[in-house]
């Protein structure tokens, strides 16, 4: 079974009825998922721990080190259920919101939020399901509203509820987001999702409960995070354009430019980032994508952002595994075009005067200059590989740790193939572990020229410092070295 990628760009892909069986995630994950993502927006513990020990199931068969991202509801708001899980509501239909939880039907249903009505005025839209809906306000009280349709469509169960411009008081973790955060590190997420995060003071305070038992990813889905990027960018792990609520609350013009400002400031950071939402959307109910569709996963892979994600594609849709077929040959495609490499290598970050950005930064030309087949890094808390990784080198990077939490985190990273690898314990033993793992791996063959980078005294957690090219000998011989 080959499991070795091809793809820089990595692959998120959310588990939901679609694709909850052993069978179906690792057909998900031999088809070029790196990350799944468990949404705890929907569906219940036991189904998240089901998809759980099913990924982890999949891991142990493989070997292969697999990231699983929580993501946390935050204070995103919903509608209730319908009695027949979904309604198709046209334009000028009357339809209520309430608080009865009674399921609803076509006449209304619930929206188990008291503080949008208190908000609610005559006239007022409400945005439903990332915006494709439209729902105007008619009349309302103080636990009801009567609206008209505006735009109109399908409607099913606990969809997204927005009111643009309306700015209701919501903390960004919920009660609920503290009962499932404590669940989902009890079970052993690699990364946790924050929803709607808006100051660099929401990933603080969650980071606070997290400790180092998972990474944090700040789903940016407010405009007002924009106003503070940078120090988001700075407080947290790795980040999400959300385009899902972000497109619904400032408008669609504004959404590419915001997208592609997000990703080149966590890539000058050194901070893993995910294109989210709706990339593939016509593949929930169809075989093959639009061409605008294929264009937008191009697009982001082009910008060089680190992941690109299927949300109801793989959770929901008819056709998960085409969806994450579709996207891998996306991404493989761009890869073949010399202007790929060379838009990635001309918007190089600058470097900043530490240790491991030299070597990084050696390493990058090094690897350039030899047309290295492979960049072996030795890390401890995968800082060495992410440094690497920010430069977006041609050769793939394989990341040897001896932990397993950082070998998980790293399948998110662009580039990172990750391994679990006991730390080095001399020079030799550096280069033959590096060589044998490029070779098992099936990146190398007898003749190619590899780059290692370390840290000194080996097996003590520190600084890299350093640089060493390995050319692979014939089988059983041990491999020339130089500086
Ligand atoms: P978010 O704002 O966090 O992205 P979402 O409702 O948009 O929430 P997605 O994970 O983006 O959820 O998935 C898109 C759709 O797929 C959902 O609205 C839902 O209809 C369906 N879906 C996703 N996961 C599940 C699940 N575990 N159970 C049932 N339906 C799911
Ligand atoms: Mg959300
Ligand atoms: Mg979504």
């Amino acid at each position: 079974m080959s499991v070795t990628r091809e793809h820089r760009t990595k692959i998120v892909a959310t588990l939901g009825p679609s694709s909850s069986t052993e069978a179906q995630i690792e057909e998900l994950f031999m088809n070029g998922v790196d990350v799944f993502r468990l949404n705890f927006s929907h569906g219940e513990y036991e189904e998240h721990q089901a998809r759980y020990d099913a990924i982890r199931a999949v891991e142990n068969k493989t070997a292969r080190p697999i990231a699983i991202m929580m993501d946390l509801q935050g204070p995103k708001l919903r509608v209730g259920t319908f009695a027949d899980d979904s309604i198709q509501l046209e334009m000028g239909d009357a339809f209520r919101l309430d608080l009865d939880k009674t399921p609803g039907d076509q006449k209304r249903v619930c929206l188990p939020h008291p503080e949008i009505f208190a908000a609610l005025k005559p006239d007022t839209d409400l945005l439903l399901d990332d915006g494709r809906l439209r729902l105007r306000v008619q009349e309302c009280g103080e636990d009801y509203a009567e609206t008209i349709v505006a735009v109109g469509g399908p409607l099913s169960n606990r969809k997204g509820v927005n009111v643009p411009g309306v700015i209701l008081p919501l903390s960004p973790l919920t009660e609920k987001d503290r009962k499932d955060l404590e669940f989902g590190l009890e079970m052993g997420v690699d990364w946790v999702a924050l929803s709607f995060v808006q100051r660099p003071e929401d990933i603080i305070e969650a980071k606070k409960l997290i400790q180092d038992r998972a990474t944090v990813v700040a789903k940016l889905e407010k405009p007002s995070a924009i106003d503070y990027l940078e120090e988001i960018v700075e407080a947290t792990d790795g980040v999400m354009v959300a385009r899902g609520d972000l497109g619904v609350e400032m408008p669609p013009e504004d959404v590419p430019i915001l997208q592609t400002r997000i990703v080149k400031s966590c890539r000058k950071a050194g901070k893993p980032v995910i294109v989210a939402t709706q990339m593939l959307d016509s593949m929930v109910e169809r075989p093959v994508p639009t061409r605008a569709e294929a264009t937008d996963v191009a697009n982001a892979v082009k910008e060089g952002a680190d992941a690109v994600m299927l949300s109801a594609e793989t959770a929901a849709g008819a056709y998960p595994v085409e969806a994450v077929k579709m996207m891998n040959r996306i991404i493989l495609r761009c890869q073949q075009e010399d202007s790929y490499w060379r838009f990635l290598s001309e918007d190089q970050p600058e470097l900043e005067s530490t240790t491991p950005d030299a070597i990084s930064a050696a390493v990058y030309q090094v690897a350039g200059t030899i047309g290295a087949k492979a960049i072996a890094t030795y890390t401890n808390s995968g800082s060495t590989t992410l440094r690497v990784s920010r430069q977006r080198p041609k050769a793939p990077i394989i990341c040897l740790t001896p932990r397993d939490d950082t070998a998980r985190r790293m399948a998110l990273v662009w580039g990172v193939h990750s391994t679990r690898a006991p730390d080095a314990r001399s020079m030799e033993d550096m280069i033959e572990t590096a060589v044998h793992q490029a070779r098992i791996d099936g990146f190398v063959e007898t003749n190619d020229r590899i780059v290692i980078t370390a840290g000194l005294p080996f097996g003590t957690p520190g600084k890299t410092n350093i640089l060493r090219i390995a050319r692979i000998q014939p089988k059983n011989q041990l491999h020339e070295t130089s500086l």
